[in-house]
């Protein structure tokens, strides 16, 4: 029987797979797509994420940050927020005396750099369909139709939004699908690589801009359903004058490379534990993309979970020790439904053309654009080092 056995090995679930197996404990691993090495011939992926501070360090701890620098990421030094082409308010690493505020990665490449590192003790059961999920006193099961039956003391589902795991364990949600959508655009730009990273907020929704390594970008077009499946449906000479239109003209020239959409949806799981059964990631929470945090709260997730059950392993303890999961879960639940209810306060509030609302919002840019102490303490938090 495994020690641990995690469904998914996104970003999140192998960065945990990696952990536990590096300290010593038998660990199995069922991912349902065949994960691709790196080829420097890619082309950059739709998917891609801006990682804090925080996340760097853990991806670093693990080895897959080397990597990754090796291959493709972009440093951002500056963050900024603005409405229309007003000035609008700027973090910059210097404030806070960083080198940096974060990196955009493609997402496959973190997947790609974790699954690199893993050791030969990891089992991997990929590709890997599961039929089935069972908890038993002493050990959990997951069915699959490849491998069959594997036990484990402790299961861990990290298997995205949809989580099957979370819903076979028949865990509740709360939250709701947001009345908008959002396209994503790889583009090439007329600019050098850039270091900034920039938000416009319209009524209609937000538009961003994610500096991609060499002339390269990363745009988000939020809006409303009907006008998104509009887009997404465009030509990419079409979409590109589109964009033109709709996004400041500090964007420069563009061409379109690739884009795709994505729903927009809050999903918190009511429990991230059950049994011999918790949850991490997506899995546990899906947040509204707009400040970028999902998966550095999936990694916050993963760094407090591995740590006690690294502790728990040590101990001779049992790993689905009631007091432990549950420290796990009443600290990552806490912390993640402030992050989610900071988002929608934010989301709303800029989506909002109510002129006293408006008022309030370009009064609040231009006060935190000029007070030091609260600028600081949210370009800190925004990095992942407060
Ligand atoms: C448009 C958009 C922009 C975003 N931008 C950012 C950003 O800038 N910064 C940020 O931090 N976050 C961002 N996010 C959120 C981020 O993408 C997610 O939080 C992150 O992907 C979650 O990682 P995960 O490993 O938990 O889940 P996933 O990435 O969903 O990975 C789940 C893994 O499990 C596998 N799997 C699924 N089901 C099964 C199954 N039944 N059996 C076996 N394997 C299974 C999948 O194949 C996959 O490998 C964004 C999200 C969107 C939609």
């Amino acid at each position: 029987m495994l020690d641990i056995l995690i469904v998914g090995g996104g970003m999140v679930g192998a960065s945990v797979a990696l952990k536990l197996s590096r300290a010593g404990l038998q660990v199995g691993l069922i991912e349902k797509q065949p994960v691709t090495v790196y080829d420097p011939q890619s082309t950059v992926d739709l998917r891609v994420s801006a990682i804090n501070r925080r996340s760097e360090q853990w991806l670093t701890d693990l080895g897959a940050w080397s990597l990754l620098q090796q291959w493709r990421l972009c440093p951002y030094k500056r963050l900024q927020a603005f409405e229309g082409e007003q000035a609008g308010l700027t973090f910059h690493a210097d404030e806070v005396a960083l080198t940096h505020l974060g990196h955009i990665v493609e997402n496959n490449l973190i997947q790609q750099a974790l699954w690199a590192n893993f050791p030969a003790n990891l089992q991997l059961f990929c590709p890997a369909t599961v039929t089935g999920f069972e908890q038993h006193a002493d050990y959990a099961s997951v069915t699959t139709a490849e491998f069959g039956e594997l036990k484990a003391k402790l299961v861990i589902a990290a298997d995205g939004g949809q989580s099957q795991l979370r819903q076979l364990a028949q865990i509740g949600v709360s939250g709701w699908q947001y009345q908008q959508s959002c396209l994503v655009v790889t583009v090439n730009t007329e600019y050098e690589q850039q270091d900034i990273t920039w938000q416009q907020f319209n009524e209609s929704g937000p538009r961003a801009f994610l500096p991609l390594p060499g002339k390269q970008g990363s745009l988000v077009w939020y809006d409303h359903h009907h006008k998104i499946k509009q887009l997404a449906a465009l030509s990419k000479t079409a979409l590109a004058e589109q964009i033109q239109q709709a996004f400041p003209a500090k964007l420069g020239k563009i061409t379109v490379e690739q884009a795709a959409s994505f729903p927009l949806a809050r999903v918190h799981a009511k429990d991230y534990v059950k049994g011999r059964l918790v949850l991490v990631g997506d899995a546990a929470h899906s947040i509204n993309p707009l400040a970028g945090q999902g998966v550095n709260l999936g990694f916050a997730d993963a760094m407090l979970l591995s740590e006690l059950l690294e502790q728990a392993f040590a101990q001779g303890q049992d790993l689905a020790d009631r007091t432990l999961l549950k420290q796990y879960q009443s600290t990552r639940q806490r912390e993640n439904a402030l992050m989610m209810s900071a988002m929608d306060l934010f989301y709303q509030s800029f989506s909002s053309s109510l002129p006293p609302v408006r008022f309030l919002r370009q009064l609040g840019l231009a006060v935190a654009e000029k007070a030091g102490p609260l600028k600081h303490w949210v370009s800190r938090y925004a990095v992942g080092i407060s």
